[in-house]
């Protein structure tokens, strides 16, 4: 594609105005570019999940082995652990005999430092394990063996639902040892080497799974889960007569798309912006997860921060001047981004955020800045918008519907802190899909939980 805008002459030096254009309109998807986006993201469903195609495919579509949403059935004290999103947290869950709750009794955030993200997997999981010893102590429920659902929120290979093997990290991830793993079997084992408590039953889930999970107790039509967060992915429920890599035709099994993926295979190229593949040249998983780093938190504040040194060079923001602050890694934050964009009516929050770094901003550096911000973020949601109607437009197709009436859980701290959330809403994608959103609380530990009753309930009977 050709962005580029006519110029009387090559040597014309471009005004402001075109500078400025020619570096955002890249961002600007048409409806025929998203429509474009879906169908490429449907081919790769469905290459997912054919046995014949699924080694070769990106969007691995993943079985989760949750075959339906919660029936209220499920009852008890449950422990939680969340692992893969902003903070690591522990969770005491209790699911309520009337089948119509969850609650949260107790939660602690532990914080996964940088050496251990990026260590062995036994120094994560003997941190993970003494993070969920800390958190039973100062309960005084270091005795009850109590089942635990495991929100681990990485792609993975899922043989049970207590059997789940890493097929790779994301989001900055990097821990040795664990890709191939089942992280179930790690966990244990860092317990055992502790030997100071003991743990029931556990589940793995993804945040995806949780999400949907902890949405579907309340509104049965909650077939799909979503996380715009650090990263991104979705789940939904899908006919098991099409999930070649699992046994049986009859009933449903909820996918783990593992959608982040979309794109690793060039298919997204033409869409791509040179920032874009500047953010992907400096990750820690160079050509892996293209699609998350279009749309996710870990990367959309640093496309913004290449963006304005590009403009600074470009002599159209700053005076021309690049500032060192902005030189710095990480330095432009992804809240940062829809704190400017919430500003709508002042420059306001974008003048204070470019003062903090160092900058002495005029208002139109300001204006820019927030043009930047929003240029990034309505793509972010655009393209999951597309994302979502490929998934919508699918189950109703399985279902043979001409109206889809269909809920969505969502999490994540992108979406939480958007301030235009119509934009992930885009229906005109979708016409024929009557979508819902709703916001998940605390679905990475009420989920894992609701998850972790199954199992139990199983182990129980058999
Ligand atoms: C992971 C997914 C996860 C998503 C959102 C991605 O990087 O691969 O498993 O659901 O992030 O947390
Ligand atoms: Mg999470």
């Amino acid at each position: 594609r050709v962005h580029s805008l006519a110029r009387v002459e090559m040597t014309d030096p471009l005004t402001t105005k075109q500078k400025v254009k020619e570096c955002l309109n890249p961002f600007k998807l048409s409806t025929q570019d998203l429509n474009s986006v879906l169908e490429r993201l449907l081919k790769e469903m469905e290459k997912g999940l054919k046995k014949k195609t699924h080694d070769s495919a990106t969007v691995k579509m993943l079985p989760t082995y949750v075959r339906h949403t919660p029936d209220g059935t499920e009852t008890g004290d449950f422990l939680a652990l969340d692992l893969g999103g902003t903070n690591f947290r522990v969770l005491l869950v209790k699911v309520n005999a009337d089948g119509k709750s969850t609650v949260k009794l107790e939660s602690e955030i532990c914080a996964i430092p940088q050496e251990i993200m990026e260590g062995t997997g036994e120094e994560l999981f003997n941190h993970i394990a003494d993070c969920l010893a800390q958190f039973l102590d100062s309960r005084n429920i270091k005795d009850k063996k109590l089942p635990l659902g495991f929100t681990f929120s990485f792609p993975c290979k899922q043989i049970d639902l207590d059997k789940s093997v890493l097929i790779r990290w994301t989001k900055g991830f990097q821990c040795s040892g664990v890709v191939g793993k089942d992280v179930v079997q790690l966990l244990i084992e860092a317990i055992q080497r502790r030997g100071d408590f003991d743990i029931g039953s556990v589940a793995v889930v993804n945040d995806t799974v949780g999400t949907m999970m902890s949405c579907g107790y309340k509104d049965p039509e909650c077939q799909i889960g979503l996380i715009i967060g650090t990263g991104t992915n979705a789940c939904y429920m899908e006919e098991l007569q099409n999930v070649e890599l699992v046994e049986g035709t009859e009933g449903l099994m909820c996918i783990n798309m593992e959608w982040g993926a979309f794109g690793d295979d060039g298919v997204l190229d033409e869409y791509r912006t040179k920032f874009d593949k500047e953010v992907d040249a400096q990750s820690v998983n160079q050509g892996k997860q293209i699609f998350e780093k279009m749309i996710s938190g870990m990367y959309m504040g640093e496309i913004v921060r290449l963006i304005l040194i590009d403009l600074a060079k470009e002599n159209v923001l700053f005076n021309g001047m690049v500032p060192a602050a902005l030189q710095m890694k990480n330095s432009f934050e992804t809240r940062h981004i829809s704190e400017i964009e919430a500003d709508t009516n002042s420059l306001a929050e974008a003048h204070k955020i470019l003062t903090s770094l160092g900058l002495e901003p005029s208002d139109d550096d300001c204006e820019l800045v927030r043009s930047v911000c929003s240029a990034v973020s309505t793509r972010s949601a655009d393209l999951c918008a597309a994302a979502l109607t490929a998934v919508s437009n699918r189950i109703r197709q399985n279902r043979d519907v001409d109206c889809l009436k269909i809920t969505v859980g969502v999490d994540g701290t992108v979406y939480r802190k958007h301030p235009k959330k119509t934009h992930f809403h885009n229906s005109s994608l979708a016409p024929q899909c009557d979508v819902t959103f709703m916001l998940s609380e605390d679905g990475s530990g009420k989920g894992a939980a609701l998850v972790a009753a199954v199992v139990q309930n199983k182990n129980m009977c058999s």
